[in-house]
């Protein structure tokens, strides 16, 4: 054979063999390699502590104390133990699945009163509410419910949360058009710090009413609620790679549908083209289709590993917005139960290495401001040494109900998953990108969500919720002795 002839093709099948390797082999080594190196999980409690899902909260408390599960004994219980707080001077920090990152559940010392297993529920006759114990997670509720084809009207988007921690946070979901939860509560029952068994609805103790909803467990245990509940439908899923900057023209476009049941957007962060581009997520609901049966979420291993892999990896986070975008073609026109998209739990992507921790950020942006925010965003965030995973964007309209409001219009929230070192030179730059972020927010008129670490200046807290002073003076009207703490309060009060 000619020489000439064989070198070329050789060089041909080289020249194949790399790309074959760079289309299909770097990645697969790349996700075989995360997916070995990924960990199970090794839940360590230390006897006489608790901490939070932030793990950096590692905290001695004088006890713990787990709800009865029975109704009139979990009442005796904690009437009980408020009692003997004030008795002896004691405190009380009220614990639901502490998925808040700031010690919101934790007091130095405290009591830590462990509301899960209280979690009773019941479904009323007319099928429009409720009424659950408030250590109940929405794991629980969300299969409880679909006997009946009910949904749960306003939650989080995962199911690992408590009723009353997502009452005491007032969290909101990927249901657009609507206020935050406190829009779903009717009432609910309240043991204060006398000790005394109070309703709470909106024309029953009114003011207790507001503050307790989005009031972080600082003025009583929240007994049980009477939530709102609507009807399961079956989702038609529609995804769109849109300009992240025609973010909101797109939105209204795309809402403009009486029949959109849920939306959610995603930025990309993948320096390939930072905060450039993002998928907008639609279900419209499908009235003809039947209710198919709650399932097992689908694909979690891959979906675990392509997400895990883009930590503190330039090319994973470049290999993730390729096979999101490539997901977002496949999943067009595939249907979904509005339960079987509400039912997926943290852990599906929850960091396992013990070295790092999944930190949360949330900054709510008025409408007509969203575009400046984003901007913002792709300054701010490459001036810190911070590893920013996910972006996701939500719609919230205005809250009528609570207090201490995070959404006081129409705001879109920018929620931030940073994978973060356990260590206090990671702990500061987050601290400085955190109050840079929250200025950014500001200077649009926007806030952030208090649930997660307390990285915010007094001053920010303030300008962000200019009803704090006076929440926190209400707060010593209703409980003087100052039985219910935590962090939190310690930190901003
Ligand atoms: C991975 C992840 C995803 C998230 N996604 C969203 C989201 O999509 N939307 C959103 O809005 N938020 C979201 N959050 C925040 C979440 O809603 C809050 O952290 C919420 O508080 C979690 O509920 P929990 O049961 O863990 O509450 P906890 O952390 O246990 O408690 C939160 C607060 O509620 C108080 N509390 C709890 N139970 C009671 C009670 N019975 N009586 C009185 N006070 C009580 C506690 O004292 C504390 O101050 C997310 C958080 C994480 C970690």
């Amino acid at each position: 054979m000619n020489p000439t002839k064989r070198f070329s093709s050789g060089r041909i099948l080289l020249f194949l063999f790399i790309i074959l390797f760079l289309l299909i082999g770097r990645p697969t080594g790349f996700l075989i390699c995360t997916y070995v190196k990924d960990k199970k999980l090794a839940k360590v409690e230390k006897t006489g502590y608790t901490n939070d899902a932030s793990h950096l909260n590692e905290t001695k408390v004088d006890s713990a104390v787990k709800a009865f599960e029975d109704i009139d004994k979990a009442i005796a219980q904690i009437t009980q133990l408020v009692n003997l707080a004030k008795g002896q001077g004691k405190k009380i920090s009220i614990a639901g699945a502490q998925h808040s990152m700031g010690g919101h559940t934790i007091y130095p010392d405290g009591i830590v009163l462990d509301m899960k297993g209280f979690r009773y529920m019941e479904l009323d006759s007319t099928d429009e509410y409720l009424s659950v114990g408030s250590g109940a997670l929405w794991s629980d509720i969300i299969p409880y419910l679909n006997k009946y084809d009910k949904s749960v009207a306003v939650m989080q988007s995962n199911n690992s949360f408590s009723v009353g921690g997502s009452i005491s946070v007032n969290c909101h979901g990927w249901q657009p058009n609507s206020p935050p939860i406190s829009s779903t509560v009717e009432s609910f029952r309240l043991i204060n710090a006398d000790g005394k068994i109070l309703n709470c609805s909106r024309t029953e103790n009114t003011q207790l009413f507001s503050l307790v909803l989005g009031g972080y467990g600082l003025f009583g245990v929240i007994l049980d609620v009477k939530l709102k509940v609507v009807s399961n439908k079956m989702y038609t899923a529609h995804q769109y790679v849109i300009k992240s900057g025609d973010y909101i023209k797109e939105y209204d476009r795309l809402i403009n549908d009486a029949n959109i049941g849920m939306v959610y957007g995603r930025i990309n962060i993948n320096p390939g083209n930072f905060m450039q581009e993002a998928i907008l997520s639609t279900f419209t609901i499908d009235s003809n289709a039947t209710i198919e049966p709650l399932q097992e979420a689908a694909f979690t291993s891959i979906r675990r590993t392509v997400f895990r892999g883009s930590a503190n990896n330039d090319y994973g986070k470049n290999l993730r917005w390729k096979a999101e975008k490539f997901g977002a073609s496949q999943i067009n026109g595939k249907k979904f139960s509005r339960n079987q998209l509400l039912n997926e739990s943290v852990e599906v992507f929850q960091n396992r290495d013990s070295a790092y921790t999944d930190i949360l950020h949330e900054y709510f942006i008025p409408k007509n401001r969203v575009g400046n925010f984003i901007d913002s965003l792709k300054k701010i965030m490459p001036a810190y040494k911070v590893d920013l995973l996910n972006i996701t964007v939500r719609n919230v309209k205005k809250d009528e109900d609570t207090f201490l409001r995070y959404a006081n219009e129409e705001v879109f929230g920018f929620v931030m998953l940073f994978n973060q070192a356990k260590t206090s030179e990671a702990e500061m730059q987050m601290k400085a990108a955190t109050q840079r972020i929250i200025d950014a927010a500001i200077s649009f008129k926007g806030t952030y969500y208090l649930p997660y670490r307390l990285h915010a200046t007094k001053e920010q807290m303030n300008r962000s919720y200019p009803q704090a002073k006076e929440f926190f003076l209400l707060k010593k009207k209703y409980d003087p002795s100052e039985i219910f703490q935590n962090k939190f309060y310690q930190t901003y009060k």
